[in-house]
């Protein structure tokens, strides 16, 4: 596979009548591409995938998840954003190679980071080497695996939520205020869920949902520890809200995983996607997003709070998208 035919597979949605929208921009200033199921009045979650290179796999799995569930009679009093690929300059790198890239400077900086290798095949990071999912301000630089200088893997970046992706995925989070979010990462076929700091009755609840999610995958639910800096670690420290992190395909499978193993991958995680959006309404009023956190953004303060009002109010598609269409102007 391509990246170029990755990015049809999530844009040929638009033939079947789904809306493709912008989430935000990366490094190199590609789209982070999303969609929507659903209503826009009622209780939202977000699924993301592709935050990791070599894991778009789980990108795929998105775009079956939303082709299955648009224009779903099941999908009523709220609805589902799904953000495809978070890291779209770390999944070209991947599938397309180091050629793809435009500066030579680039290209000799990632393939010294590479080991001098130019096979890029488990490659994790963003075009500036950092892991996305441990820059989040969430006990950032605490985690066993975390390295501080720029890696393939596991670079925290220079400081906390320093990369454009991440700021991306702030921002569009504090715009819809879910109720729960999801982070497709692969491998392994386990489920995490909880962060240290959360109380008791957080942790039970995410507990209590997360197993409900571990029964209809049939991987095991597990407490995360050891591990910071990640978009769910985010969404439970910052915002309050439960948030789990879901490793597809068997820990056996070489990375990157191969589309062959998708129908798998999509029988095991099909009722993903409704069953959260059950369990976030069904525990609504254990779930108060929290807007602990105020972004300061690197391209200047943006404020997100009156995007959508405090659910007391829900955007249309035609004012969401002029919202963004502004912020884009104010920021690039
Ligand atoms: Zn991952």
């Amino acid at each position: 596979m391509t990246y170029q035919e990755l990015i049809d597979r999530i844009l040929q949605l638009q033939d079947e009548g789904l809306e493709i929208f912008n989430a935000g921009k990366s490094t190199l200033g590609k789209n982070i591409l999303a969609t929507h199921v659903g209503d826009y009045d009622g209780t939202q979650i977000l699924i993301q995938a592709g935050i990791h290179a070599r894991e778009y796999i789980t990108s795929l799995l998105l775009v079956e998840m939303a082709r299955e569930l648009h224009n779903n009679d099941l999908v009523k009093n709220g609805g589902i954003y799904f953000i495809f690929l978070v890291n779209p300059d770390g999944a070209q790198i991947v599938l397309d190679g180091i050629s793809s890239l435009p500066c030579n400077i680039t290209r000799q900086y990632l393939t010294l980071a590479n080991n001098g290798s130019n096979n890029f095949s488990q490659y994790k990071a963003n075009v500036n080497l950092v892991d996305l999912n441990t820059n989040f301000d969430a006990n950032w630089g605490g985690g066993s695996q975390n390295v501080t200088c720029p890696s393939t893997q596991n670079f925290i970046g220079f400081y906390p939520q320093s990369e454009r992706e991440v700021n991306s995925l702030i921002d569009f989070t504090l715009k819809t205020k879910p109720k729960l979010t999801i982070s497709y990462h692969s491998k392994g076929d386990i489920i995490y869920y909880g962060f240290e700091g959360q109380t008791e009755q957080n942790r039970q609840r995410d507990f209590d949902i997360g197993t409900v999610l571990s029964k209809a995958t049939g991987y095991p639910l597990v407490l995360t520890e050891n591990s910071t800096g990640g978009y769910k670690d985010w969404c439970i420290q910052k915002l309050t809200i439960p948030a789990y992190t879901i490793e597809v395909g068997s820990e056996d499978l070489p990375h990157p995983i191969g589309e062959e193993n998708l129908p798998e991958i999509y029988a095991q995680n099909k009722d993903v996607p409704l069953i959260a959006l059950d369990k976030a309404r069904e525990y609504a009023n254990l779930i108060d997003f929290k807007q602990l956190y105020v972004q300061n953004m690197k391209y200047g303060k943006i404020q997100f709070t009156n995007a959508v009002g405090n659910n007391a109010r829900i955007q249309s598609k035609a004012e969401r998208r002029s919202t963004c269409w502004r912020s884009y102007r104010q920021k690039w």
